[in-house]
């Protein structure tokens, strides 16, 4: 059991379809949910999958979005919801990344409508009932049942295209999920039980696929990862993701990749203070201590090991610790402003 022996625990109502050729079951999927007249959404570069999908629905399409962009900005999913009235959308599918998970759940929010995601990444957002947006350079974030698809695809044949660069880092940025799940507010046993083994798969996984991209059996096993580390999310988040929120919006840094390079450091600002989720976290990765088996494993798959390589400018350091400091998020260790400004120099020059 974790640590933690008094919690909440709610299971969503999700239907996972998992395994290679599962986009084969799409039509099935929109048939299940009531849907006759689906809008179809993807990134621009990855408009290819969303023809593919049309295709697959026959009839039951309607109309294909491939205009997708990262942090859900208003502005995009204000252009798909007059793609949903003029066409009488009733279901959604989503193929792509986090981006395009975005905008079904931004819609979903909108509308009530019935979402079919089929993740091509590892970044999580298809397993989870939060939200986030951008407006005038703002981030917004909200938490409904409303925006959880109601059934997800994980189809490992989509997976193959992925980069092993993009693999490394949004498999290191759903790692990141399952690690604050072991330490957050709202852990619980189940969740950590899913962690850690979230954890352990993902590590096994992410390494074969920078070997050779590929691997049908690495890409399976850090596919199957993701999906656990995706279902960690609903524990929390803490001092990671608080520091990624921060830098990604001030600095505009890559997503996946602010993941990769923080996640080291904030597992060590909380080392002293989260015994039990260091000891499962080195356990999951083979190791003896968590921060140096992180630091192996990215080293090992090749992520970005500073902020200054993704962008960050020095002279951002200090705004960024009291921006942190100013509105914390709960952490096992206290958010100390002097205490987060040294993390954040270590994290920027990658010492
Ligand atoms: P992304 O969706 O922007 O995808 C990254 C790039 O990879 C895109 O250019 C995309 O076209 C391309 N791509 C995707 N799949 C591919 C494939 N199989 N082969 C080749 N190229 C492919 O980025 P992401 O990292 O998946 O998601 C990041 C976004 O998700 C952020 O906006 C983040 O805030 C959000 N997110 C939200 C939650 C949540 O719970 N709400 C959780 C995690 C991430």
């Amino acid at each position: 059991m974790s640590d933690n022996a008094t919690f909440d625990y709610t299971s969503a109502a999700v239907k996972v379809l998992f395994g290679a050729g599962r986009l084969a079951d799409v039509a099935n999927a929109v048939e299940g949910l009531g849907g006759r007249r689906c809008l179809v959404l993807s990134t621009p570069g990855r408009e290819n999958l969303a023809r593919d999908v049309e295709t697959r629905l026959g009839g039951l399409a309607a109309a294909v979005f491939p205009g997708a962009r990262m942090h859900t900005p208003v502005g995009v999913t204000e252009n798909a919801m007059t793609v949903v009235a003029s066409e009488g959308i009733d279901c959604l599918v989503a193929i792509g990344g986090g981006s395009t998970i975005g905008l079904a759940k931004a819609i979903a929010w909108r509308t009530g409508l019935p979402q079919v995601a089929i993740p091509t990444t590892y970044a999580g957002s298809e397993m989870t009932a939060v939200l986030g947006e951008t407006a005038e350079g703002k981030k917004t974030t909200r938490r409904s049942g409303e925006v959880r698809p109601e059934v997800v695809i994980y189809d490992v044949d989509l997976t193959l295209t992925l980069p092993p660069r993009t693999s490394a880092v949004s498999g290191m940025n759903a790692m990141a999920h399952a690690v604050e799940a072991l330490y957050a507010e709202n852990r619980n046993p189940v969740l950590t039980l899913l962690a850690e083994d979230a954890i352990r798969t993902l590590a096994g996984g992410l390494p074969g696929i920078i070997d050779d991209p590929s691997d049908r059996a690495a890409r399976t096993e850090a596919l199957y990862g993701a999906w656990l580390c995706g279902m960690c999310l609903e524990a929390g988040v803490a001092l990671h993701h608080k520091l990624c929120h921060v830098l990604g919006g001030a600095f505009d840094l890559p997503h996946a990749e602010t993941h990769a390079v923080v996640l080291p450091y904030a597992v060590a600002y909380n080392a002293s203070a989260a015994p039990d989720a260091m000891a499962r976290i080195a356990r999951a990765l083979g190791t003896g201590d968590a921060v140096s088996g992180l630091i192996d494993l990215e080293r090992r798959i090749g992520t970005p090991r500073s902020l200054r390589e993704i962008g960050m400018p020095e002279e951002g350091i200090d705004r960024a610790a009291r921006s942190v400091a100013a509105n914390p998020y709960w952490n096992p260790r206290p958010m100390d402003e002097d205490a987060l400004r040294d993390l954040l120099r270590a994290a920027w020059a990658g010492s």
